[in-house]
């Protein structure tokens, strides 16, 4: 392997994604008195400092000193804003891999969902991001920053995140959730206004639940039995349906959350009545909601979205069994609305 540049070097340690406390006792490694630790932390994550050298109320020789030190921002690659005000953001790391973030304002709120690795292993067969494969976890500053650029970009604090990005949050557990603590409490982002979405990995979600975040999971099922899952998602193959609901069932248990399933509605496949009835009947007394997702088109299948009749259809089989269900609404569908899409694309146009 050639080793990588200076530049490209992923930063090492950066202040982005350290606590209120931890940058106290930075400054005071550096021989400055604590209160620089409060004046840094607002620097970095209220007035969004991306260099040292900015921090007008630091002393002017500290400032020439702490030159090389990084905060651990990344920089602008690509921006592609829809009709409906999503924005989508490519964003290039240090080491130069770039992510995908989106920001996604409605009338109250501004959501953004963000990537919690580079590519994703999972190669979901429906999903842009698998078809692209994986390359890296991304570090804790590096979801956190995704948060910051769209705060800064819309003018406007950030109310909900969704961990719906690039990649499998659980695969990158240790730096989501302490990018999530980070959001929490240096952001001001309240926990249950964070959601993590997984595909499932065997023994992930019980351990998961043992940090007792107050953050949703979110699931992804998209398929009302074992066969149709393993033919959708390779990995299921590895993890039976039952035992994914069994580890979801005692997360309920041990943080009193409820649990939402997501469920792709891809026409022809799994979104016929029966699908439902199926899928009801494994939910049948389970704190739990179903959010359904009209497939979003992508290049490398031929994969089909339902019509709206269909998608009725499906909702009302749901309701007859009492189950909570709401369909998501597609955001920014013009410019490349899957997550992956628009890295994959761009990607082509660079050549
Ligand atoms: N790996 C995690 C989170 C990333 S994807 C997970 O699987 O949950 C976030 C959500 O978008 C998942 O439910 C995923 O299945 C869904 N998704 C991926 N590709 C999609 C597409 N083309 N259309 C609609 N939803 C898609």
């Amino acid at each position: 392997m050639t080793p990588l540049t200076h530049s490209q070097q992923i930063t090492q340690n950066p202040l982005l994604g350290k606590s209120e406390v931890e940058l106290t006792e930075w400054v005071q490694q550096q021989g400055q008195p604590a209160y620089r630790g409060k004046q840094l932390h607002e620097w970095i994550y209220q007035k969004g400092a991306r260099s040292l050298s900015e921090i007008s109320v630091f002393p002017k020789q500290w400032r020439a000193e702490l030159e090389a030190v990084e905060i651990g921002r990344s920089t602008l690659h690509y921006r592609s804003p829809a009709a409906d005000g999503t924005v989508k953001f490519l964003l290039r790391q240090t080491d130069g891999n770039i992510i995908e973030t989106v920001g996604i304002p409605t009338e109250k709120r501004l959501t953004v969902c963000v990537s919690s690795q580079v590519g994703c292993p999972m190669a979901c067969d429906f999903c842009a991001t698998g078809k692209g494969g994986f390359t890296r976890n991304l570090a804790t500053h590096e979801i956190v920053d995704q948060v910051l650029t769209v705060q800064e970009d819309f003018g406007q604090r950030v109310s909900n995140i969704v961990f719906m990005g690039m990649g499998e949050p659980l695969l990158n557990t240790d730096n989501v959730i302490k990018a999530v603590r980070c959001i929490n409490q240096d952001i001001g982002i309240g926990q249950r206004l964070i959601t993590l979405s997984t595909v499932g990995i065997p023994g992930y979600i019980r351990r998961l639940a043992e940090h007792h975040l107050q953050a949703t999971l979110a699931v992804s099922l998209h398929a009302s039995n074992q066969e149709l899952r393993e033919q959708l998602i390779p990995s299921a193959k590895h993890y039976p349906l039952t035992a994914l609901l069994d580890e979801c069932r005692e997360y309920v248990q041990t943080t009193g959350r409820r649990v939402t399933f997501e469920y792709i509605l891809l026409a022809g496949l799994n979104d016929r009545p029966e699908h439902a009835i199926e899928l009801a009947k494994h939910l049948r007394g389970f704190q739990s909601h179903v959010n359904l997702i009209p497939y979003n088109p992508i290049n490398e299948v031929d994969y089909q979205r339902p019509g709206p009749h269909r998608i009725q259809a499906f909702v009302e089989a749901l309701k007859n069994f009492h189950i909570a269900v709401s369909v998501r609404r597609s955001r920014g569908l013009e410019a490349d609305a899957a997550c992956g899409q628009l890295r994959a694309s761009q990607k082509k146009a660079d050549g």
